[in-house]
């Protein structure tokens, strides 16, 4: 049986959208959801970084090859 991994259809992201200086990690970087936000949609839960992350609101992410990480933390509130 052939497991394929999760692809994304239809719009295609670019690897990286960043344009900052000096540049965001990469979306291979674990340092990756430091990476500015290029387009946020809270009323769909996530987020577009320019390294061609989306990050989700559950910190769920999706990297721009696809691949999903699953939620890895809590939502607290900080105070
Ligand atoms: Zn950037």
């Amino acid at each position: 049986m052939d497991l394929t991994a999760p692809t994304v259809t239809g719009t295609r992201l670019p690897d990286s959208l960043c344009t900052h200086t000096p540049k965001c990690p990469t979306a291979a970087s674990p340092d990756r959801e430091a990476a500015h936000v290029m387009a946020a949609h809270p009323e769909q839960g996530w987020s577009l970084l320019c390294n061609g992350l989306v990050l989700f609101e559950d910190t769920g992410e999706l990297l721009p090859d696809g691949r999903v990480i699953a939620p890895h933390r809590p939502l607290v509130a900080t105070a």
